[in-house]
């Protein structure tokens, strides 16, 4: 693996990047959150092959993976330090790749309001003031 490598190889303070307390607890929050992320994903399938997908559901499923996705990219960002945004290194493309993946086909910002619509009734699309008639 990509990261294993490099904070292993990577020395400061006399030790491996590996070894500090706070490197192996970024990469276990990126391991769970690849593993939440693969399990919504999976269940979100599931859910089409049984005809009970709506709206609502993909859009939280797609909200809240490309929230994670970015949140364990930055992570990766950060073991890396300096080299994490240079294009020599995997993360810098990683960061390019979901950016455009958080905003098209429904941004994260509309794919929640579509989940909220389904989890309220009560669509917030539109600013309330915008869609009242106005009493003057
Ligand atoms: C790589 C890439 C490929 C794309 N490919 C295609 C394609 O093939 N076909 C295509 O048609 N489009 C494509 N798009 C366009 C994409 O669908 C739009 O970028 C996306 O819908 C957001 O629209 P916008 O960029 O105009 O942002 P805006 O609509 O200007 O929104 C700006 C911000 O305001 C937020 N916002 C907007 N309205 C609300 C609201 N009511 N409540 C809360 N927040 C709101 C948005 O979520 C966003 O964060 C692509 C975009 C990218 C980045």
């Amino acid at each position: 693996m990509y990261y294993k490598r490099y904070l292993k190889e990577r020395k400061q303070f006399g030790a491996p990047l590996a070894a500090f307390q706070i490197t192996q607890q970024k990469l276990v929050q990126m391991m769970g959150n690849i593993q939440a992320m693969i399990l919504v994903g999976w269940r979100l399938c599931k859910l089409y092959e049984s005809g009970k997908m709506t709206a609502g559901r993909v859009s939280l499923g797609k909200a809240w993976i490309t929230s994670k996705a970015r949140e364990t990219v930055s992570l990766g960002r950060e073991l890396l330090g300096g080299n994490g945004i240079l294009t020599d290194f995997l993360v810098a493309k990683a960061f390019c790749d979901l950016e455009p993946i958080h905003t098209y086909e429904g941004t994260y910002e509309i794919n929640s309001l579509v989940a909220a619509r389904e989890i309220t009734g009560i669509s917030s699309f539109k600013p309330a003031a915008l869609t009242q008639r106005s009493r003057m």
